[in-house]
């Protein structure tokens, strides 16, 4: 009961430890799990973000350097054409006809050059105004008007000779044409004076269009001028046309686009830390109609415009791109809770395990169960300890045993032999009877009984002393085992009386055996310690016992005829005789 409650105390625990074992496996997974899981996702979203910042900043500088390219060449072109010694001389000698020859054959040598096919030249001292086009409409009558100071429409050319020296550009964007215009007006000078300005045309409408046209999902690119003003975007209805005649509140601007104030002076930080800068390109987060977008910033400084790029990194980026390697990762921690769990299963529960089936078995009384470890750490000292108790409890209880086997001996001995004369007692007598006679009457022979008593015993204790009455008691008990045969069964019955069980008996066989008897006890005196010598005599009731007679019954008829060997004068064998005997009398034999 005791047993069977600590066994199955023990096999809870050990359940309960692969239990615990288990919930602290899968709590330092998701201990690892969950600052994994937000570490991944950081790192995809700031990858996300470092390649979407990139992407707004290669983009940006790609559409920068598309537009200005074409510009640049133009503005290098008008340059050398303003530097130009044909030039030079013309502007300063306007009327000089060969000059003027060699002037306007230069002008159409580059107006073949500049992508628009066109030029003009304006002369500072005439005002005269030169102008061709790409179809060489004025041929030979280039000159087309002259300049009016107090002319709105002629302001340019008073405004650029006062900016000095180089060239300039005047973004003309006309909604009417839908033509984004630039004009590149350089100032034509010799030793310090201005002597006039000329320069060509370009139309950026392509360019423009070509770049805030570009289908790329979630990118939107668009073109803003210095005060945020939308000048060129795919969606038409964001375009804020008239920009220079507005005022500054009716004008569509990216600021607009943007969902929060905060966006709003982020953006404008943005446009301003671009345009302080050349080739600078920034690109920050903001929100657009509440969704984050990334949005790119770029200065084209020739036109004083800004490139701006809304991207929606999601689209851009696809984030399933990632899901391989989180899957791996996942894997890969699943595969090592897996691994971590298995580990300690071999290296810690297993070996529990057996060690607690071991004991088990010692439990149940194999003391011979051996836990087979091998190992030398905690378990494996653990298992060796269980081997050795096991083995010293086998040692323990085998010398237990022998010494409960002794002691049983001794008090079986006790119990079945009599301390004085060493010989069975009365109850070992009787517990030898019954298997004794089962043998007999198996092999169908009978049993004899003879009950002896010392004749006048009581005088020799009371004339010499019990001690010398204990040797005559010894001394017959002795004589009497030499006489029996081997077979035959001899015991104290009690006092001064003694019984022999006779096997294979015959009336003859116990007549001559008790005949034997009391001439072995009477032939010779017992000497005591004193060296005396006593002359004694016993008398014999026997009977010889029908089938299935029991003890009591055999040992009452064998006491009636010691009765009458005493009553007969004692020193004599008398043999139960149920005529007699119940007669009164008694057959004597000896
Ligand atoms: P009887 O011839 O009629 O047998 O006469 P008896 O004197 O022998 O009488 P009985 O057999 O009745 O007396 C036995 C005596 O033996 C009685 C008792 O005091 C004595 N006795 C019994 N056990 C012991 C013993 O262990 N040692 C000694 N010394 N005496 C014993
Ligand atoms: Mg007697």
């Amino acid at each position: 009961m005791l047993d069977s409650r600590l066994r199955s105390f023990r096999v809870g625990l050990a359940r309960s430890l692969r239990l615990r074992v288990l919930l602290l496996v899968l709590a330092a997974f998701v201990a690892v799990a969950i600052p994994a899981a937000l570490s991944f996702n950081w790192l995809v979203n700031s990858t996300i973000v470092k390649l979407g910042t990139l992407f707004a900043e290669k983009q940006v500088l790609y559409d920068r350097s598309r537009g200005l390219e074409a510009l640049m060449r133009e503005v290098a072109l008008a340059e050398t054409l303003s530097r130009s010694p044909a030039i030079l001389a013309w502007t300063a000698d306007e009327n000089d006809p060969e000059k003027r020859a060699r002037g306007i054959a230069e002008m159409e040598h580059f107006r073949l050059a500049f992508r628009d096919r066109s030029y003009f030249l304006a002369i500072g001292g005439s005002g005269n105004y030169y102008f061709n086009d790409a179809k060489n409409s004025f041929a030979g009558s280039q000159l087309r008007y002259a300049l009016e100071a107090d002319n709105p429409r002629d302001g340019w050319y008073y405004k650029t000779a006062a900016l000095g020296a180089g060239c300039q550009l005047n973004v003309d964007n006309d909604d009417n044409l839908k033509v984004t215009k630039v004009w590149i007006n350089c100032v034509i000078r010799e030793d310090g004076r201005t002597l006039g300005i000329l320069g060509t045309g370009i139309d950026l409408t392509s360019f423009i269009q070509e770049v805030v046209n570009t289908h790329q999902a979630g990118v939107d690119t668009m073109f803003v001028d210095r005060f945020g003003a939308v000048q060129a975007v795919r969606d038409a209805s964001k375009i804020d046309f008239h920009s220079l005649t507005k005022e500054a509140g009716n004008k569509k601007t990216v600021f607009q686009l943007v969902d929060s104030d905060a966006d709003r002076a982020s953006l404008a930080e943005m446009l301003r830390n671009v345009s302080e800068r050349d080739g600078k390109v920034e690109a920050r987060f903001v929100e657009v109609g509440g969704h984050r977008m990334l949005v790119g910033v770029g200065y084209l400084d020739r036109l004083g415009w800004y490139n701006v790029t809304f991207m929606d990194v999601d689209q851009i980026i696809d984030r399933g791109l990632f899901v391989p390697i989180g899957l791996l990762l996942a894997l890969v921690m699943v595969a090592a809770a897996g691994l971590i769990t298995l580990l300690f299963k071999r290296v810690v529960l297993d070996r529990l395990e057996r060690a607690e089936a071991a004991l088990a078995e010692v439990e149940a009384g194999n003391f011979t169960a051996k836990v087979d470890d091998g190992g030398k750490d905690e378990i494996g000292r653990l298992a060796n300890a269980l081997t050795r108790m096991a083995a010293s409890v086998r040692d323990n209880t085998a010398t237990l045993e022998a010494a409960v086997e002794e002691r049983t001996e001794q008090l079986r001995r006790i119990a079945y032999l009599d301390p004085m004369t060493g010989i069975l007692n009365r109850r070992g007598f009787a517990e030898a009877f019954a298997p004794r006679a089962a043998e007999c009457a198996k092999r169908g022979v009978r049993l004899g009984l003879l009950l002896l008593d010392v004749d006048r015993f009581k005088s020799i204790n009371d004339a010499r002393g019990h001690s010398i009455g204990d040797t005559v008691i010894r001394e017959v008990a002795q004589r009497l085992t030499v006489v029996v045969r081997k077979q035959d069964i001899c015991a104290r019955w009690g006092g001064d009386e003694f019984v022999v069980l006779v096997s294979d008996c015959s009336a003859d066989t116990l007549a001559d055996l008790s005949a034997r008897i009391l001439d072995t006890l009477r032939a010779q005196p017992v000497t005591v310690p004193d060296g005396t010598k006593l002359r004694i005599t016993t008398s014999i009731g026997g009977h010889l016992l029908g089938s299935e007679e029991d003890l009591d019954a055999a040992a009452h008829k064998a006491d009636l005829a010691l009765y009458a060997a005493k009553r007969a004068g004692r020193n004599r064998t008398v043999m139960y005789d149920a005529a007699a005997h119940g007669a009164g009398g008694a057959s004597r034999v000896a």
